[in-house]
């Protein structure tokens, strides 16, 4: 397992949003302390994603619109080629957890909405398609909100699914992830938006902590089923910076 992370991520002056979550200060060192002092996950440092990469995912103008605010650019392009890394590192072997900021799965082919930019998962696993290493994914969303941007860059992929799990508790909730897992598709790699804000004192407030753990191991089960176990994950919300340090660590427990 192998977390991907830049320093850059820790700048909370990217953003323009009036009131952008995402980008309270602070908000990644609790995950951070939590990542490292597990002692085990090595970290590596991603390079920006390049202007065709978004290409791959985005329209001329979004991307030429996100341009002309050159803090949110770099930040955000950045966060794309760390989501990038995540899934080439995941294709040779490697679990992946992209630590970044902004977020992606609210980022349409033309728009963005929610302190998301760029469509960081939706972008990493197009970037391997076009590198000719995949022909197929499974994207996984456990993030509070649906994932309507990661879905609206897939479209038109056969080979792409998007899953966003729903229950009205945990314990429903879990058990319709378990069910979708065990009927989902020989893909050539797993795809995770790791998003923490369905946790009991966030947004969603029905995880518990042990249940991203759980959460985490049900996608492993899955990435070992497909026979290559290639998997990687990339950070969407999670809003309660308390406790959001433990809640990233379970869920890469489980998904290691
Ligand atoms: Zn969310």
């Amino acid at each position: 397992m192998r977390v991907i992370f830049h320093e850059a991520f820790h700048d909370s002056d990217y953003s323009e949003e009036a009131h952008d979550s995402a980008a309270d200060p602070g908000r990644l060192v609790g995950v951070m302390d939590a990542l490292r002092n597990e002692g085990r996950y090595e970290v590596e440092v991603p390079a920006p994603a390049t202007r065709a990469q978004l290409l791959l995912a985005h329209t001329e103008a979004h991307v030429s619109a996100v341009e002309a605010k050159p803090r949110l650019f770099a930040q955000a392009s950045l966060a794309a080629g760390a989501s990038i890394l995540a899934a080439e590192l995941a294709m040779r072997g490697t679990p992946t957890f992209a630590c970044v900021r902004p977020p992606g799965h609210h980022a349409s082919r033309g728009s963005a909405w929610g302190h998301c930019t760029f469509s960081n998962v939706a972008l990493a696993v197009l970037a391997l398609r076009d590198a000719g290493l995949i022909r197929s994914a499974f994207v996984v969303d456990f993030d509070q909100h649906t994932g309507d941007g990661t879905a609206d860059v897939l479209r038109g992929w056969a080979g792409a699914q998007v899953l966003n799990p729903y229950g009205d508790d945990a314990s429903d909730y879990l058990r319709v992830l378990q069910e979708r897992l065990e009927q989902a598709p020989q893909v050539d790699v797993l795809a995770v938006s790791a998003g923490f804000d369905a946790y009991v004192h966030d947004r969603g407030g029905k995880l518990q902590t042990d249940d991203y753990f759980t959460i985490g191991r049900l996608l492993q089960g899955y990435a070992i089923r497909l026979g290559h176990q290639r998997r990687f994950a990339v950070l969407e919300g999670g809003y309660y910076l308390p406790d959001l340090g433990k809640n990233v660590l379970a869920f890469c427990r489980g998904f290691e």
